[in-house]
């Protein structure tokens, strides 16, 4: 999604200039359905890269 930046780059959906190439992306939550801060929350479409 080229609205989406994202820094992990080794993610099989990562490309140039920090852009997610995954059709959508699904964000869960560390604590449940909610969180109090960003760091709570995570990409779960994430993929990692194949050697
Ligand atoms: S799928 Fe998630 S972790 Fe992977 S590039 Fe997109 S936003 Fe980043």
């Amino acid at each position: 999604m080229e609205r989406i930046l994202c820094e992990v780059n080794n993610c099989s959906y990562w490309g140039d200039g920090n852009k997610c190439t995954a059709d959508a992306i699904y964000v869960v939550s560390h604590t449940g359905d909610k969180a109090e801060t960003s760091e709570e929350t995570d990409c779960k479409t994430f993929k990692p890269e194949k050697h």
